[in-house]
């Protein structure tokens, strides 16, 4: 059973599913031969413990979700460039003097840049080949991942450590943490910056659920998992990147209470609001993606789950939120399982036709003149849809 990243609480309860989902960044190039792509289980869960939302389901390799070949440079981005700029700048304003400092999943080096420029010390630490742009840029950058044992290398020689855009994105992140505190100095200070769950839950910004993303902070279930550690936030920033971010800043000594984040004004919605805030996100995900498919708009179920029919499914791009379960006659071996790389249920006619679907899309629409007599001879009200040559309603 999967447990909560933060806090070690189990069973997660389940925001939404989006079925199974490629690594977004395994990107084949053209003209190379097909190779095999595997899908990973998609799941949004939400701890109802610490309140953590995060990717629920089995976790991924990490070597298939961030290839040595990852296609992301921070440089490429004009918005990023001037977001780092801002946070050097903040950084040193808020504890003057000359720093070193630890940038982990540095990526090209751009952040660091920045604080050089402003006369710090740095190091970065970078585990896919991005790390070369910023080596040969003159950025010192670890090419690995951060994990405690590089914690115990590095033990409290850095006054700011930084996290940006990946402090949700590593696995043991208990670990991670420890090592972020050992490589602090006493008085030093944390900054990470995260896609923020309230933005992402506004905007039905469902396509940032992927694998990369491991978990999406809110300040509260933040502000739990580093309490978990002794470290407590201090201040924090609402920006604009990435669709609406938090910069967090956290210490690891205790803040006094004048000092310490003002969790009473933040005002995100918890416990029951959060849950209602979640199953709305939820409903708008599966209506804007209906809205997309606008030509069906209605309930609709699959009748037959032949082998082409798999095909058909996977490459239409549907999934169970487009069609509720696909019918098999009764005693085929199909029923209780899913239909491959989705999880479109496969049950029998009789349930499918209790469900009063307003469209059945015949997968075995080679056979659809008897599949359409046998379903209005069991009163079926709704209309049929016969997907090829060309997608037809009757
Ligand atoms: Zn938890």
């Amino acid at each position: 059973m999967v447990a909560c990243q933060s806090c070690g609480h189990s069973p997660l309860k389940e925001v939404i599913d989006l079925g199974y989902m490629p690594a977004v960044n395994a990107m084949h190039k053209i003209g190379e031969p097909v190779a095999e792509e595997p899908f990973f289980p998609t799941i949004m869960s939400v701890c109802e413990e610490c309140e953590l939302v995060q990717l629920g389901g089995p976790p991924p390799d990490n070597s298939k979700v961030f290839p040595p070949d990852y296609p992301y440079t921070t440089a490429s981005s004009k918005p990023l460039i001037e977001n780092f700029r801002q946070l050097a700048l903040e950084v040193s304003e808020i504890k003057p003097g000359k720093h070193s400092v630890l940038d982990i999943g540095s990526n090209d080096g751009t952040l660091l840049q920045a604080f050089r420029d402003l006369g710090h010390e740095i190091l970065g630490i970078e585990p896919t080949d991005v790390a070369d742009i910023a080596i040969n840029n003159g950025i010192p950058t670890l090419k690995r991942f951060f994990n405690k044992s590089l914690g115990d290398r590095l033990a409290g020689k850095f006054d700011v450590v930084t996290c940006c855009n990946c402090f949700a994105h590593m696995p043991d992140v208990n670990g991670v943490v420890e090592g972020i505190k050992k490589i602090l100095k006493p008085d030093g200070i944390f900054v990470s910056e995260s896609h923020y769950l309230f933005d992402l839950l506004r905007d039905v910004q469902y396509d940032t659920i992927y694998h990369e993303h491991l978990r999406f902070y809110s300040i509260n279930s933040l502000a739990y998992l580093l309490k978990q550690h002794n470290m407590s936030i201090f201040d924090v920033k609402y920006i604009p990147i990435h669709g609406g971010s938090i910069r967090v800043y956290a210490q690891t000594v205790k803040t006094s209470k004048s000092t310490e984040w003002n969790f009473a004004v933040n005002g995100e919605p918890k416990r029951d609001d959060l849950y209602r805030a979640l199953n709305e996100f939820a409903e708008r995900v599966v209506i804007s993606r209906r809205q997309f498919w606008a030509d069906w708009l209605g309930e609709m179920v699959g009748i037959g789950a032949p082998s082409r029919g798999t095909i058909l499914i996977n490459y239409l791009g549907l999934n169970h939120n487009d069609i509720r379960c696909v019918a098999e006659r009764e005693g085929s071996l199909k029923i209780g399982r899913y239909i491959p790389g989705t999880r479109i249920p496969v049950v029998a006619e009789d349930f499918a036709l209790e469900q009063k679907p307003d469209y059945a899309l015949i997968l075995s629409w080679h056979m659809a003149d008897a599949i359409m007599q046998n379903w209005r001879g069991k009163d079926y009200k709704g209309k049929f849809i016969i997907p090829l040559p060309l997608p037809r309603v009757i």
